[in-house]
């Protein structure tokens, strides 16, 4: 599902601000990581290219979750907001935590990645695509059946 439009978002206490205008990919992650640096059961995420994200107030402070991953925290409350590579050659998105969007309802996930690590007991009862690994399948193409077991 791809949007344009003006989305902001930020953490908890409000010191850091950010701002994104187009989406290519929004879906939920069952990884380990990204329930660790959330807390929560799962995450979702809108994938956004790295030019059109912006920090708009404060400055986040980042940590490395992969050898290739880092993610965007606020210093003052704790609250992880987005992932990028470190190396921009490498992979040209921020993946935007949802859950720190103002109105993610706007914004609706799409597919299912990394759903090897989901946790058992999380029933999902949904009709998206779901993938083992992070490589999701581009969303022109999930309508095949293979993506929907
Ligand atoms: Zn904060
Ligand atoms: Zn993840």
């Amino acid at each position: 599902m791809r949007y344009r439009g003006c989305f902001d978002g930020g953490c908890f206490c409000g010191a850091i601000r950010f701002r994104f205008t187009d989406v290519h990919d929004s879906g939920y992650c069952h990884c380990s990581i990204c329930r660790r640096s959330s807390g929560a059961a799962l995450m979702a995420f809108a994938n956004t290219p790295r030019e059109s994200f912006a920090v708009t107030r404060g400055t986040p402070r980042f940590i490395a979750t992969t050898a290739e991953f880092e993610r965007g925290f606020c210093p003052h409350c704790g609250t992880v907001m987005f992932s990028r590579s470190v190396d921009p050659a490498r992979w040209a998105f921020v993946s935007v935590h949802l859950g720190a969007v103002d109105r993610a309802e706007n914004i609706v996930p799409a597919v299912h990645i990394c759903v090897a690590d989901r946790l058992p007991w999380l029933q999902v009862d949904d009709a998206l695509p779901r993938v083992d690994d992070a490589q999701p399948p581009p969303p022109a193409q999930r309508d095949d059946p293979r993506w929907r077991t």
